[in-house]
């Protein structure tokens, strides 16, 4: 399904820009390890994307898309359970202490709502932009890591951290962790 997406999109046009590749797995009968099938469907830049062949006979491909189908599907979504209770520890459950670091520049759970749109918009733009760094990639897919800056609510400046997504299908990244380091 991805697959004739992407394939299909090939012929629409070809318009200048960055150049950009679909990961296209073609399932001819043999049996493919999980990181294939998760990276199906899923768009890099071209410069930045996974090793293609993953292992000796993957018959995976990286299919040119036209940047400005990318531009136009391209979309960054978290769960809102990623800032409240995750983040921002409102259940007391977590000992990794990311509250006290956001709370100390002045954001606090009444800014889980703005800070998810924020994190999902810069996230968008940067991953359009090219501007993402290649992280591991396992059962779950492709992790890519994303730098986003925020204003200090408390202080002057701008505070900048990096961001954990998973890149999906057709352009789609999702939120894994909203802090994941300096
Ligand atoms: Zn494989
Ligand atoms: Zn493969």
């Amino acid at each position: 399904m991805h697959f004739k997406q992407c394939a299909g999109m090939l012929y629409i046009q070809k318009s200048v820009g960055p150049r950009w590749v679909c990961w296209v797995h073609h399932s001819d009968g043999v049996s493919h390890c999980q990181e294939c099938l998760m990276l199906d469907g899923c768009l890099f830049l071209e410069s930045k994307a996974p090793q293609c062949p993953h292992h000796p006979s993957c018959h995976c491909t990286l299919d040119p898309i036209d940047y400005a189908i990318v531009q136009r599907i391209a979309s960054a979504d978290s769960d809102y359970s990623k800032f409240d209770p995750y983040l921002f520890n409102t259940q007391g459950k977590y000992t990794h202490s990311k509250e006290k670091l956001f709370a100390s520049w002045g954001y606090f759970v009444e800014d889980a709502r703005w800070l998810q749109a924020e994190m999902e918009r810069q996230a968008r733009e940067k991953y359009l932009m090219g501007d993402y760094k290649l992280g591991r990639l396992d059962q779950w897919g492709q992790h890519i890591n994303i730098r986003v800056e925020i204003p200090k609510r408390n202080g002057i400046g701008n505070v900048s951290f990096t961001t954990g997504w998973m890149v999906c299908p057709d352009g789609q990244i999702k939120l894994n962790t909203p802090y994941g380091g300096k």
